[in-house]
């Protein structure tokens, strides 16, 4: 209930939102004040969550030998976005209007090591499903980014601080992952050095970004100009990708989709690879089809052979052979008052890709 009665966050260029991974769709909506869907309120939990997920590392932290402190300290880098409208935009964080040209962001705290090495620290709490895409390699590049222009800016109050760490917490398991990066302001580059997972492995990373920031920067004036000029930008992702289902601008995004397509080309003659990447997939989808086909026989004679013995689990060579039998729920849209289940319906995009043989003459 405290949530609905919250404002929709205002946009402006942050660190949060800097990375190549944010849809740049999803920030001009919100830069041209359109209304996002409200967050479900278990989004709003999954959101407070994480800042207890922030307290209690850096609690943990503050009980080793290194030694926490700046938390949530401000940082400027007057300016910076030129091209944005003049004016204030005002900072809870420390009660003050801020010019909507300075980047002003707050980071998440700084540390030093045993040596007195400080070094940046931001702790992010992920979904296992995130948790294990990064186990298995994805880069958090959005995160990266983030603390790239916290470094960037730290060059004006230290110029020492370059190194940073991005601790990441699994929220389901409590598992950490740490990824120890140095910023190059003199290229604008990001170099991650390393990580540790909670299993103790240390893997070398040696991944060089370069133009980290600025690439940003681009980012946030396109945005800007679609903002003036009132366009929008290309989709960034399809509609079935997980941000998609997330975002709150989904709905609009969405709903000029059959118009845009129905002004696409008709009658067109495609040459070239295309032709033989269609000739591949119906090949494979004839030999999906006659697998298929295969596999039903095969499952209905085994079946039959079951029935037959009267069995209903087996050990057949290397395998067991289960036959379970039960029931399931489905919806009787019957039982629903009237009207129930058309007012439950929404509109959702959706698509078909369809492949059929030319006939030749003789066919015909
Ligand atoms: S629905 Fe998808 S493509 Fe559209 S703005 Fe949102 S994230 Fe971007």
């Amino acid at each position: 209930m405290e949530h609905e009665a919250e404002e929709p966050k205002a946009y402006y260029p942050r660190p949060s939102s800097a990375g190549p991974e944010r849809c740049i769709r999803q920030m001009v909506y919100a830069a041209r004040n359109e209304i996002p869907k409200p967050l479900s309120g278990r989004a709003v939990e999954v959101f407070s969550d994480g800042h207890i997920h922030q307290m209690t590392t850096e609690d943990r932290l503050r009980k080793s030998a290194f030694e926490v402190h700046s938390v949530e300290m401000g940082v400027d880098i007057p300016g910076i976005f030129h091209w944005m409208p003049e004016g204030l935009r005002y900072c809870k964080a420390c009660d003050k209007d801020v010019p909507y040209r300075d980047l002003h962001a707050h980071l998440d705290f700084l540390f030093d090591d045993v040596l007195g090495v400080t070094r940046l620290c931001d702790v992010k709490g992920l979904s296992t499903y995130g948790y294990e895409a990064l186990c298995k390699g994805e880069i958090p590049l959005d995160y990266l980014t983030q603390q790239s222009w916290y470094l960037r800016a730290l060059q004006a109050y230290n110029p020492d601080i370059r190194e940073a760490v991005l601790l990441v917490k699994n929220k389901n398991t409590s598992a950490y992952m740490e990824y120890r990066m140095v910023y190059d302001p003199a290229e604008d580059s990001l170099t991650v050095i390393d990580r540790v997972i909670h299993t103790g492995e240390h893997e070398s990373v040696g991944l060089v970004i370069e133009n980290i920031t600025n690439a940003s920067l681009k980012k946030f004036a396109e945005i800007e100009k679609h903002r003036a000029a009132g366009t929008l930008p290309e989709r960034q992702y399809e509609h079935d990708h997980w941000r998609c289902s997330y975002c709150s601008f989904g709905k609009a995004c969405w709903s000029t989709w059959v118009e845009e397509h129905e002004k696409l080309i008709d009658d067109a003659v495609l040459e070239g690879e295309v032709v033989d990447i269609v000739k591949l997939e119906r090949q494979r989808a004839l030999e999906e089809a006659n697998a298929k086909n295969d596999k039903d026989q095969f499952r209905a004679g085994i079946k039959n052979i079951l029935k037959a013995a009267g069995v209903r689990q087996a050990r057949v060579g290397d395998y067991i052979v289960s036959w379970t039998v039960g029931t399931r729920k489905k919806l009787n849209e019957e039982l629903l008052p009237p009207g129930a289940y058309q007012a439950a319906l929404e509109d959702k995009p959706s698509e078909r890709l369809t492949i059929n043989r030319i006939k030749k003459e003789d066919e015909k």
